[in-house]
């Protein structure tokens, strides 16, 4: 349901780029149709290429916390281009942002900034393996921590396995050293850290709440389980808080559910729509990182000036009384007004959310809990990409994916959550 416009420039895309996009899932294939080429956004809007006006729930997959072009971010990244835009040197900009990562993650006391998320994983692994000694990482399946070699292994089915590489051109010489365990499941975790496996691994990498596999939280218990099963195996806990970090609580979901991982990944929201990633966590660790430590790790634009304006200007206006209150009200609105018009629409659905990440699973039976990936793999991806088009006609933006969470922004409004309910009974009815 793109424009003519759209539709043009994808063509031509298509030729310059792989699929017509710079990032797969951009590219609609999961639900069918073209995608919409973006010409602007403000608030809780994008505009197509033909100035059509979208309502928001991608967010830029997750950084878009404050909305699209806040005043304040504008002003302080246009303050900043007069300025220069990036040096190669340090900046009081990266301390003052610093600061304000350690003050809402206490868990981080030193960081590195990096320029993605991908960058940041890749560092926290590189730093777990230079601390221990072992080769071996632990997964777990459904979870997404970006594209570097190691990460991109998919799961044997059930118990845990080596993983085999999930990607053309990844070595299997590196992914025999990741393996892969069902999300949610204490007992697979605790089998994949026993023994002479256990001793091999340098780390568990997870995400807190799962987005990546559309939203998945943690069961009561688990994030504490995988705490303790890495303490005792001698491994780390490398918490991948890319997605949920500055958006499920100022500290994330080390805060919401009160564990404490041995290294931190962020990205997304800390850069505030501008490229940004960090890793950091116990000092002891992040001492071992180059130019003090053995282990390297570097970056051209890394704590560049404009994406540390963005993301001060965006973390400060998170710190503002009420914000996180405000995502968790705008959410259950939402979270319910879905649930009703699914009921109402007789389709069946379960609605997973937390705090401002969700998704509308289309299942079996509604409201069936999903809480791995091969449980959310049982979502009807077809039923989804009809529910997304649907949806896209009538100006909601949704993932273009069922396996995907979506986000809302404190440029949401309760009138903007209102009308998406109404829109979504009529998409609900049209996907019979
Ligand atoms: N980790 C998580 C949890 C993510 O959601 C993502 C991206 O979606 C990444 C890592 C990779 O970040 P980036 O795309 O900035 O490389």
């Amino acid at each position: 349901m793109s424009d003519e416009r759209s539709q043009r420039l994808f063509e031509e895309a298509c030729d310059l780029f792989p699929g017509g996009v710079n990032s797969p899932v951009r590219a609609f294939r999961a639900v069918g149709g073209q995608p919409v080429f973006v010409a602007r956004a403000e608030g809780a809007r994008l505009y197509g290429a033909d100035g059509r006006p979208f309502l928001d729930y991608v967010g830029s997959w997750g950084p878009m916390i404050v909305g699209h072009c806040h005043p304040k971010v504008v002003a302080a990244l246009r303050d900043q281009a007069g300025r220069g835009t990036s040096y190669g040197a340090p900046t009081e900009l990266e301390v003052q942002l610093a600061r304000r990562v350690r003050a809402a993650f206490p868990s981080v006391e030193m960081m590195r900034f990096v320029s993605s998320g991908t960058e940041a994983t890749m560092s926290a692994i590189r730093v777990a393996r230079g601390a221990t000694g072992r080769d071996g990482l632990v997964k777990a399946e459904g979870c997404y921590h970006g594209h570097a070699d190691h990460l991109l292994v998919r799961a044997g089915s059930g118990a845990a396995t080596f993983g085999q590489p999930d990607s053309a051109g990844v070595p299997a010489d590196f992914a025999k050293h990741t393996v892969t365990v069902p999300f949610n499941d204490v007992a697979a975790m605790e089998d994949a850290f026993a023994g002479e496996q256990g001793a091999r691994m340098a780390a568990l990498i997870l995400e807190p709440v799962c987005g990546n596999m559309g939203c998945v939280p943690p069961l009561p218990g688990y994030l504490e389980a995988c705490r303790d099963v890495t303490r005792k195996a001698g491994a780390l806990f490398i918490m991948d808080e890319v997605m949920t970090g500055f958006r499920l609580a100022m500290g994330g979901a080390q805060e919401r559910y009160g564990v404490t991982p041995d290294l931190t990944c962020l990205g997304k929201v800390i850069g505030g729509g501008l490229p940004v990633g960090a890793y950091g966590g116990r000092r002891d660790l992040m001492e071992l990182v180059s130019p003090v430590g053995a282990v390297y790790q570097a970056g051209t634009l890394s704590g560049n000036p404009m994406a540390m304006r963005a993301g001060l200007a965006t973390l400060e206006l998170l710190g503002e009384p009420g914000t996180f209150e405000r995502l968790e009200a705008l959410g259950a609105r939402l979270e319910a007004g879905l649930r009703a018009a699914a009921g109402r629409a007789g389709v069946p659905v379960t609605v997973q959310r937390v705090g401002s990440m969700f998704t509308v699973f289309f299942v079996s039976d509604a409201g069936r809990p999903l809480r791995t990936f091969a449980e959310a793999r049982t979502a009807d991806t077809a039923r989804f990409g009809r529910f997304f088009q649907a949806m896209l006609e009538r100006g909601v933006y949704l993932p273009p994916s069922q396996l995907e969470a979506a986000f809302l922004s404190l440029a949401h409004s309760d009138d903007d959550v209102d009308q998406t309910v109404v829109a979504a009974e009529e998409a609900f009815r049209t996907i019979h």
